[in-house]
């Protein structure tokens, strides 16, 4: 049985170089040093260190073996899935991340599985992009970040081509929270990560729920991260809200909330094994896998020890490796 982590972050070093020398070519300001690159985006006014330990494989493949993971599904750092640049920079941003990634996977194979980042702004685009990545590099999974930009989240109607598409491929979309859009109130302590992630995942599945996406696309595969945000934690309010209000069932959604949310995957970042009980309680074991948010300080350090301590043995190599390996049609792994 194969260990696979399904959420975990890297930054080519390629692709760092590729920008360095050729900034404006893809849409990107550097300030800071070389040591603490800060970032900037065409379209974005968000300024942001990039962590340098992205980019560093000796480490990465170090701390694997100390997890016991056998592999990553490398996606991208979530800063640069780029939505807001203009379309022509965001193309190319997205194909030189795919073909970093690519060279990294390709590097070692037996380590890396790839994930494609795709210029979500455009759907058609996104298809080619995405279509691209899986023809050249054999990529299966996709990050998506949970929203477009300010007031364009994911269940906006010009992405139904995009859900199309990836269902009809069998994509593995794995989607990521992100501060580009930083809500009133979350700028001090942290926030903008302990409520701002889970708070920007949990905005976005239940728009896509209550505006009927999980109806029209019903074989999505979307990993949700952080255990779901805070959704599956609160999934009773908003059952509540769908049987005592209008607003939730106003465009048709005739569900239930905790039967879309059992339709839907999950890591297994919790911190806390009562937490990642009640989320198998809720939705079941099999819509589990191993997560670790890697290389972040706000990662699970040990994601193995995590599930082992919760999961039973019957359950445990699909939520260690075998559900991932399914979704990235990786038999080697099964
Ligand atoms: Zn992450």
């Amino acid at each position: 049985m194969t260990v696979i982590d399904t959420h975990a972050h890297i930054v080519p070093p390629d692709m760092l170089k590729t920008l360095r020398k050729n900034s404006a070519q893809y849409g990107v300001t550097f300030t800071g040093d070389e040591q603490k690159p800060i970032v900037q985006l065409a379209g974005s006014s968000y300024i942001r260190p990039l962590p340098m330990f992205l980019t560093h494989l000796d480490q990465r493949i170090a701390t694997m073996d100390r997890q016991g993971v056998d592999r990553q599904i490398l996606t991208g750092w979530v800063d640069f899935s780029a939505y807001t640049m203009p379309l022509d920079l965001g193309i190319r941003f997205s194909e030189l991340q795919n073909e970093t990634i690519a060279a990294v996977v390709a590097g070692n194979p037996q380590r890396y599985l790839g994930a494609a980042n795709v210029p979500l702004r455009d759907a058609r685009s996104a298809i080619k992009v995405l279509q691209d990545a899986a023809a050249k590099y054999d990529f299966r999974a996709a990050q998506i970040a949970t929203y477009l930009g300010p007031n364009r989240f994911l269940d906006d109607p010009s992405l139904d081509p995009f859900w199309a598409a990836t269902q009809e491929m069998g994509t593995f979309l794995i989607f990521h929270p992100y501060d580009e859009q930083r809500p009133a109130g979350l700028h001090d302590f942290f926030l903008h990560n302990c409520i701002g992630y889970p708070l920007a995942t949990t905005t976005a599945i239940v728009r896509m729920m209550f505006s009927g996406v999980f109806d029209r696309f019903p074989n999505l595969q979307i990993k949700v991260p952080h255990a779901g945000g805070f959704l599956p934690y609160q999934i009773e309010r908003f059952q509540h809200a769908a049987d005592f209000r209008p607003e939730p069932r106003s465009k048709g959604f005739k569900g239930r909330p905790v039967d879309v949310l059992k339709k839907l995957y999950y890591d297994t970042i919790t911190f806390s094994p009562a937490t990642l009980r009640y989320l198998i309680d809720l939705v079941g074991a099999d819509r589990l896998m191993l997560g670790s948010d890697f290389p972040f300080e706000m990662g699970d350090p040990d994601p193995v020890a995590s599930v082992k301590a919760v999961v039973d043995e019957a359950h445990r190599p699909a939520v260690l490796g075998g559900t991932a390996a399914k979704l990235m049609g990786c038999s080697c792994c099964v």
